[in-house]
């Protein structure tokens, strides 16, 4: 009997196994445009609701990441490992980790998305670097890293095919938060780009795709293994999502604030969650087991300028405009600042993390539709976390926007994201475990 979509769908609506040969089908037919987009939102939909066996995810992943080429790193010496976040909201992890990693001599050989959701992807946020290209070929992404140690391309029209064209529909289709269609996606593309290892921040909780500990352990577990299938050892970072990383969220004020990173000023939090990373990448590379050296040598290069001497090298290598380092205010930002205050006296037991990336999404920062224009200069600053004591009319957030209207209603919205109480509240763990 031939293959025919229709039925595909109907049988993930009816909660039947999907066989190799029909998730081929689907993969192979979408990406020559012989399946439109409704039908596959469809199918992604029935996904979600549904889920997928591990053999049925294991399919999906691999027939994804053949669904173009496969870059051949091998060229390069050394270990190449590849690193790729689930998303978060303020998770600039990647900016400060790659330059520090590269410091230490592991190649870096990146291949990022853009904004999915409610997160912001690395892309969009490294873009907001004035002149800074990533849309480079894969010679000039290889040459790069064998000059000087570290490149970062956008996904490749020719690579993972499958998942560039999934990504977008599910960024708007409702369809992203769904364990098999993670996996497939941060996987085959891992698998594509041609990295020998594969490190994981698997984010958790109420800024996360994963909302809870268990989801993200289901996720990482499931990644993991097909890591292992297919000879790529891949080790996932359980990180704390329950509020925002470090203090600025939004392209181009992550960037800003990956700079202070690496100059050695980066709040606590987000600084433990970029060594923690950096310490399994580097053990990942071959550079050691002992993760209390590999900490002193990421904190070491994070003091002496190491770290940020590469980013500079890294920027200027992909035509950015690297006097941002000296002079952040060079890149662009949004005209106003909008106060977000405090509706109550207490302690902040809870944020509504979500809300604040969606608040810079509906302010022009991400996506509601495929092609929509980003605006790198909207975010939000950060000043009151979970722990904090407020009064009432204290700021709690600052908008950066560009549409001072667009901005008041965000703020109201924002100010009952914030849950503020008489209690105690636990210290918040960063990294809440390691899949190994
Ligand atoms: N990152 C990805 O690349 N894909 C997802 O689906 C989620 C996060």
């Amino acid at each position: 009997m031939s293959l025919n979509i229709n039925e595909i769908i109907r049988k993930k609506r009816d909660q039947e196994e999907l066989t190799k040969e029909e998730i081929e089908f689907f993969i192979k037919e979408y990406c020559s445009n012989n399946i439109p987009d409704y039908q596959a939102s469809s199918l992604l939909m029935a996904i979600f609701l549904n889920g997928m066996s591990q053999r049925e995810i294991s399919d999906l992943t691999l027939a994804m990441a053949h669904s173009g080429s496969i870059l051949d790193l091998s060229e390069i010496p050394g270990i190449k490992v590849d690193k790729h976040s689930t998303g978060g909201i303020g998770d600039k992890v990647t900016l400060v980790v790659m330059p520090l990693i590269a410091s230490l001599g592991v190649p870096v050989a990146k291949m990022s998305g853009r904004g999915l959701g409610f997160t912001q992807g690395t892309i969009d946020k490294i873009e907001s670097i004035p002149g800074f290209r990533t849309n480079i070929s894969t010679e000039e992404f290889i040459q790069n890293i064998k000059d000087i140690g570290i490149s970062i391309m956008a996904q490749q029209d020719d690579i993972a095919i499958a998942d560039k064209k999934l990504y977008a529909l599910r960024d708007v289709t409702s369809t992203v938060e769904s364990i098999p269609l993670i996996d497939s996606s941060v996987m085959s593309k891992k698998i594509a780009a041609g990295a020998d290892k594969i490190i994981l921040e698997v984010t958790c909780g109420s800024g996360a795709f994963m909302d809870t500990e268990e989801r993200a352990r289901v996720l990482s577990e499931t990644m993991v293994n097909i890591g292992k299938q297919v000879g790529k050892q891949t080790i996932a970072v359980i990180t704390n999502m329950n509020q925002p990383l470090g203090r600025y969220c939004g392209n181009s004020l992550e960037v800003m604030e990956a700079i202070n990173i690496l100059k050695g000023q980066g709040d606590e939090d987000i600084v433990k969650v970029c060594t923690v990373v950096g310490a399994y990448m580097l053990k990942l590379a071959g550079m050691g087991d002992n993760l209390g050296n590999n900490f002193k040598l990421l904190e070491r290069n994070l003091s002496n300028g190491a770290g940020l001497k590469k980013f500079k090298e890294f920027i200027e290598r992909q035509g950015g405009d690297s006097s941002i380092l000296e002079s952040p205010e060079l890149l662009n930002m949004a005209k106003f600042k909008t106060e977000v205050r405090s509706l109550e006296n207490g302690t902040i037991y809870a944020i509504e993390c979500k809300n604040i990336g969606q608040a810079i999404v509906d302010l022009g920062g991400g996506r509601h539709r495929k092609e929509d224009y980003i605006d790198n200069t909207v975010g939000i600053e950060v000043l009151k976390k979970i722990g904090d004591t407020v009064k009432v009319g204290e700021p709690l957030l600052y908008i950066y926007s560009n549409d001072e209207r667009k901005a008041e209603e965000q703020a109201r919205m924002l100010q009952k994201s914030y849950k503020i109480g008489s209690v105690d509240v636990p210290k918040i763990q960063e990294v809440i475990d390691v899949i190994e």
